[in-house]
């Protein structure tokens, strides 16, 4: 079955593979990797990028989206693209919200609120904040993530008890948060910017949010990254 799942002429959907991936019984870490494998082979680079498009309409429609490009957002997004692992076509937004956050859709877009935009006036700052989405979109995280809780949802939909697949869907999507950290200090310094910015933001940062953990931990992991 899972061969089935894994050659990609014959996949259609996710949903046939996770009633086949609940069959093999695997370790929940095991079956979620698998998943996003899957995910990752259904979904090419233009079915990602069409996607995007979509989230993106929706956005328009639905925040607060500004007319205006931002300059300094536009400048560093344009000098950290340079160095980024997939050719993408990067797209930089401003969200009019006082709340402080960033956000990466499929494809290469990203969204940063007028909020950080505010709290975060140094260019090297701005740049670790985009450098970590731009790794997320850099490890197609969106897609894998989208294949996991795919799964998830089928199982819990099919009454599995999906209590341990959950905890280890948290784990894996904490560690994909330290490694944008660690790719966003390397991307600032393939574009020049200084490393400490990094640690600046992380520090200051007073909004927790389950997707990134506590900014403590981040800010040690980071540390411990920079110390080599
Ligand atoms: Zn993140």
């Amino acid at each position: 079955m899972v061969e089935r799942c894994n050659r990609r002429a014959e996949i259609k959907e996710l949903e046939d593979c996770g009633p086949a991936l609940a069959e093999l019984a695997l370790e929940p870490r095991e079956a979620l990797v698998l998943a996003g494998e899957i995910a990752s082979e259904q979904i090419d680079p233009a079915g990602e990028a069409r996607m995007g498009a979509q989230v993106h309409q929706r956005y328009e429609n639905g925040f607060a989206l500004a007319d205006r490009p931002d300059g300094r957002l536009e400048a560093v997004g344009e000098k950290l693209s340079r160095h980024a692992t997939r050719p993408l076509d990067w797209r930089f937004s401003v969200v009019e919200s006082e709340e402080q956050q960033a956000q990466s859709i499929y494809g290469g877009y990203i969204y940063a609120t007028r909020g950080i935009l505010q709290a975060f006036p140094m260019e090297a700052q701005l740049a670790f904040i985009l450098a970590h989405e731009m790794a997320h979109l850099e490890n197609r995280a969106q897609v894998v993530q989208r294949g996991q809780k795919t799964l998830v949802s089928l199982l819990r939909n099919a009454g599995e008890d999906t209590g341990r697949l959950e905890q280890e869907w948290v784990k894996l999507q904490r560690a994909e948060e330290y490694s944008a950290d660690r790719r966003a200090v390397e991307l600032m310094g393939q574009a020049g910017y200084p490393a400490e910015a990094a640690i600046q933001v992380l520090s200051s940062w007073d909004e927790e949010d389950d997707a990134h953990g506590p900014p403590a931990e981040r800010v040690e992991h980071l540390r411990q990254t920079l110390r080599g």
